[in-house]
């Protein structure tokens, strides 16, 4: 069977006053080293095709074109491997995007966040809106046809209009993909403990209202809600990310990357130096029987594409009914998957119908 293959690169220009990604200050040394860690632990895997490959950060974009292929040649890639980087507007430019076509990128995620200027600067972004939109431009005309934007709900400053004109420009843009993530104030953060920023930030009534707007606008705009926040023009999907919420195999490389292998969910420490230096990767299990029918089921409702009704027993079933009259479920043609509506609140619904809560 295939696997994905997730590589972390942890580094940053900046540090983004909301985030709470491992991740450290970019130095050019330091990354050397660690494409040379990337690419030894990679090795470890010599019998796995891959169908997905996912850079991920960090900034993965802090990659050269010539460490891109140098860890892809590490990796025996299926015909059609969908190849993804995610790309930060602040380095990347025309020039890096031939160079990883050339490597073998097929797919690239850019971090756009918002098109509003007062909102990137006040969430401590490095770029403004015209290097965003400029940064989709230049990936197209470089020769990319798979491009996703990720947007981000709730960013301080930010209100319904504001929104609405980020989405208005987002959408005249060549994308096939758009991921929209709801701000969550993690502890310890910059934005955690500045209160001017927090109360400029949406209440929970008015980033509800968002997440529908969004949703609305998307799917108007043809991009089919695939996943509580993703967005696709047809046959577009993130193929990686969908191994996740499908329970299908994903090695993790690189300091604190996740995978579930072998029958056993494990992440890596954050300790750089020491996955420089070692010869395997320190890998800490944590799941020890991963995917059982409970976790199939919560992971399956992520998606549209929902689960089978017959997949549930008879109590599962009767809750489903219930749910679906408030409007949160759908059940139809067989199959029972979340509305817009209770993709807002999945986490309650998914719980509600699988735990008793
Ligand atoms: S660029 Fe991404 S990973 Fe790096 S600090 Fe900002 S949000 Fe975090």
């Amino acid at each position: 069977m295939p696997v994905g293959f997730y590589i972390h690169i942890p580094f940053c220009l900046h540090k983004c006053n909301y985030c709470d990604f491992f991740s450290v200050k970019y130095d050019e040394e330091r990354l050397n080293s660690y494409v040379g860690a990337v690419k030894k632990n990679l090795r470890r895997y010599p019998a796995c095709c891959a169908d997905s490959v996912y850079f991920g950060g960090g900034t993965p974009s802090l990659l050269s074109a010539g460490m891109v292929y140098d860890i892809l040649s590490e990796i025996d890639l299926a015909e059609n491997c969908e190849v993804s980087t995610e790309c930060n507007p602040s380095s990347a430019g025309k020039d890096k995007f031939k160079g990883y076509l050339d490597a073998g990128i097929n797919r690239l995620s850019v971090g756009i966040q918002s098109l509003s200027d007062r909102e990137l600067k006040a969430s401590g972004r490095l770029h403004n809106s015209d290097e965003a939109v400029n940064t989709i431009k230049s990936a197209y005309s470089a020769g990319f046809e798979n491009i996703s934007a990720d947007i981000m709900l709730g960013m301080p400053y930010q209100t319904i209009s504001s929104l609405r004109e980020t989405l208005d420009r987002i959408v005249s843009l060549p994308l096939t993909h758009i991921s929209a993530y709801m701000l969550t104030v993690a502890e310890d953060t910059p934005l955690a403990s500045d209160k001017a920023l927090l109360s400029a930030s949406a209440d929970a009534d008015t980033l509800a209202d968002m997440y529908m707007l969004t949703c609305e606008k998307l799917e108007k705009a043809g991009f089919s809600h695939y996943e509580i926040s993703n967005f696709a023009s047809e046959g577009y999907e993130c193929r990686h990310n969908l191994r996740y919420w499908r329970c299908e195999p994903y090695i993790g490389i690189g300091t604190a990357a996740h995978s579930c292998y072998n029958g056993k969910r494990f992440y890596v420490d954050n300790d750089i130096d020491s996955f420089i230096n070692s010869s395997e990767q320190n890998e800490i299990i944590y799941d020890e029987a991963p995917c059982d029918d409970n976790e199939r089921i919560m992971l399956a409702l992520r998606l549209k594409s929902g689960i089978r009704a017959a997949q549930l027993d008879d109590e599962l079933m009767k809750k489903a009914e219930t749910i679906a009259k408030a409007g949160y479920l759908e059940i139809k043609d067989g199959i029972v998957s979340l509305t817009d509506k209770g993709f807002l609140i999945s986490n309650e619904i998914i719980c509600r119908l699988t735990m008793n809560c």
